[in-house]
């Protein structure tokens, strides 16, 4: 594109993928998570370029494309709509936005359950409110790009990924209550442990749509329930002993989703107990327990995903594993001693090998911080 000829930024900002130690599909269920933001990133290059409504975005391994501010839609083609969802939302709360120019370049894996998605929105919202002095709040920041993935894209996500990206701290993991939005850092220590993250590098792309069933699936559990119990409103209000008396009025399959989330909300409060007492036989047994619920009652795990966690249960140097992310593939998360790391991922790469002939990617993340000015 032409303005990356002599492009001379005023603003980088760097905007983090995640992982979610625990609390999987539990965030648009209006309960419990516990993410942090990891050092891979998408870093974004801004310059106002003193038209009105002319901007540029240049994304590394994509075709630019150059947009009017006064004719945002939905573009056909998809990643366009991460920039232009997260502009149309900023422009129903504020009219000073004016003519940018933006690059993009990014070390997180796409569609790899880091939610490079989240990164993208929230880097875009982040950098504007600096660039046009804005006036949005972190939290504004959040639930606009949420709504930008909801509109634009078309995943009708929690709020998780965008509240971790941009609210993280360094060397914590964020409790979030996802019905009230109260959060808390709770310190992480995991030495001499490691997370280390292996990329199945299957992405299927029934990702989105499944998400969105899921979604259904547990909205029609809520409806049935609420015949009998008024005053639930989500997954978050349902106990065990409800969802028990309401199981022989559901389909089986929302029964099995309703049960894995309140396991998993449990889960989450657990994982907080032992993160806090630096209990990792415990946080270990949590991911694995959470990946038998992934995958058999909340169907979205894949048998790549499947076989990594397997392959570790018989390693005594791996605490725990489970996959990671909204599911069908990604990364799995995978709590390794450190000594054992280096020839965990070589025996772990030689049998994907031979299982699938995929060369597995593995890689160390550490809890970081969030969308920062850099
Ligand atoms: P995840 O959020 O887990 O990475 P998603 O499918 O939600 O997976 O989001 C991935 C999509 O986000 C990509 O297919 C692409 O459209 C968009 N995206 C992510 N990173 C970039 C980037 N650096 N440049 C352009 N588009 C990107
Ligand atoms: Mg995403």
């Amino acid at each position: 594109m032409q303005f990356l000829e002599n492009f001379q930024p005023e603003l980088t900002i760097t905007s983090p993928g995640r992982i979610n130690f625990i609390g999987e599909h539990t965030d648009y269920n209006m309960g419990y998570v516990l993410p942090t933001a990891i050092g891979n990133k998408i870093t974004f290059k801004f310059s106002r370029n003193d038209s009105y409504n002319e901007c540029n975005v240049f994304s590394v391994g994509y075709q630019g494309f150059s947009f009017d501010l006064k004719e945002i839609a939905v573009s056909d083609v998809q990643w366009e709509n991460y920039i232009l969802g997260v502009i149309s939302e900023i422009s129903k709360l504020t009219d000073k936005v004016r003519g940018f120019d933006c690059t993009i370049e990014s070390n997180l894996p796409l569609g790899s359950g880091l939610s490079s998605s989240a990164a993208m929105e929230c880097g875009l919202a982040y950098g504007l409110n600096e660039l046009f002095d804005l006036g949005l709040s972190k939290l504004a920041m959040v639930e606009l790009s949420q709504r930008a993935e909801h509109t634009y894209v078309g995943t009708q996500c929690g709020i998780m990924d965008q509240f971790a990206s941009v609210m993280s701290k360094e060397g914590h993991v964020i409790l979030l209550d996802c019905r009230s939005l109260e959060y808390q850092y709770i310190p992480i220590h995991i030495a001499p442990y490691k997370l280390i993250m292996l990329n199945t590098k299957v992405s299927h792309n029934l990702a989105s749509s499944e998400y969105n069933t899921r979604k259904m699936e547990c909205e029609q559990g809520v409806a049935i329930l609420q015949k009998s119990n008024p005053e639930v409103m989500s997954l978050r209000e349902v106990t065990r002993a409800m969802l028990e008396k309401g199981k022989s009025e559901m389909p089986s399959k929302v029964y099995d989703r309703c049960s894995f989330i309140i396991d998993e909300n449990d889960r989450v409060i657990a994982m907080t107990e032992a993160l806090k007492k630096n209990d990792l036989k415990t946080v270990g047994s949590i991911l694995y327990t959470a990946h038998e619920g992934i995958s058999n009652l909340y169907e979205v795990s894949c048998p790549e995903s499947d076989f990594l966690v397997d392959f570790t249960k018989d390693n005594d140097a791996v605490l725990g594993a489970r996959q990671t992310g909204g599911g069908f593939g990604g990364c799995t998360l995978n709590i390794i001693h450190e000594n054992a790391v280096d020839a965990f991922i070589k025996e772990a790469s030689e049998a994907y090998k031979n299982k699938f002939n995929i060369e597995l990617e593995a890689f160390e993340v550490q809890p970081s911080g969030g969308t920062q000015v850099i």
